[in-house]
């Protein structure tokens, strides 16, 4: 599933490529992607409007509209926004360019476009059909699905080590599974909670309430390092996730503990990177360094 990395990487391609542009029209196959809106009514409230800004919340991705709209998209487990061209005809897509927009099978799922009035369309590619759509007043974004509950933002300066404390002291639980909780932190998922604590040296399975002030430090400071190093990688394209044009980021060839699991850990301390599961979801991390 995309975590942060990946969501900002989508928003950051958005503000590059449609910033200004005008919606000319939408499409869907799938009915249910649409959550504020039947598809006949959502076209009508959504043609003509300008793409103000792009910004994200947590996995959110924001598109500020003319005349007070947001367009909201969480792309869920396999979903992924591509800026290109396509052809439908009926329930058919089509590319209608070339590059990876037309051979790499995971783009070519598109359930949703949106056209752009350059000729251009944003595609949401999404096997598993999960991805969701939302439209609504941009002063009242907080209400709509579960955005007003979400924790904080890790990458934002008011995400200080005091407020990281304060959120873990108040948490009882499995260390991996709090990170992951959107509701105490933003953005986090599978991919970085296993590499942030790769790096801190805490193992997953930890009690949070039995973490010392020094593994809770190790745990802030390498929140923010993980999710800095991942989108400059342009996130992790190990499963699903493109970027806007398509192209795969590169963190997966960076990753030290995640879907490594029977590998050398690379502190060359003798641990082999194990798996576990937790809570349904697997954790993998060195029993040698990961205390
Ligand atoms: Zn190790």
């Amino acid at each position: 599933m995309p975590e942060l990395p990946e969501v900002e990487t989508i928003v950051r391609g958005l503000n590059q490529k449609v910033v200004g542009l005008k919606i000319a029209d939408a499409w869907t196959d799938w009915s249910k992607t649409i959550k504020t809106h039947m598809p006949a009514k959502f076209r009508r409230e959504i043609r003509g409007r300008k793409i103000l800004r792009a910004h994200r919340r947590a996995k959110y991705i924001m598109m500020d509209l003319s005349g007070g709209k947001t367009l909201i998209i969480h792309q869920k487990i396999s979903g992924h926004l591509l800026y290109g061209k396509w052809m439908v005809s009926g329930k058919k897509v089509e590319p209608a360019m070339g590059g990876p927009i037309k051979s790499d099978p995971y783009n070519r799922f598109i359930r949703f476009i949106l056209y752009l009035n350059n000729g251009y369309m944003l595609g949401l590619s999404d096997v598993r059909r999960f991805g969701k759509v939302f439209l609504g007043d941009t002063d009242k974004i907080e209400n709509i699905n579960e955005i007003g509950r979400l924790g904080p933002e890790p990458l934002s300066p008011k995400f200080t080590l005091a407020k990281f404390k304060e959120l873990m002291r108040r948490k009882r639980g499995v260390t991996k599974k709090v990170l992951m909780d959107p509701f105490v932190i933003a953005g986090i998922g599978n991919i970085y909670s296993d590499e942030i604590l790769w790096y801190a040296e805490v193992a997953p399975t930890r009690r949070v309430e039995k973490l010392t002030d020094k593994e809770l430090a190790a745990i802030y400071k390498y929140i923010k390092f993980v999710l800095k190093k991942a989108i400059g990688a342009k996130g992790d394209s190990l499963q699903d996730y493109r970027t806007l044009e398509g192209k795969f980021g590169n963190y997966q060839n960076m990753q030290k503990a995640y879907q490594l699991t029977g590998e050398k850990c690379q502190k060359r301390d003798g641990g082999i990177i194990k798996r576990l599961v937790i809570g349904g979801r697997s954790a993998h991390f060195c029993p040698v360094h990961q205390k």
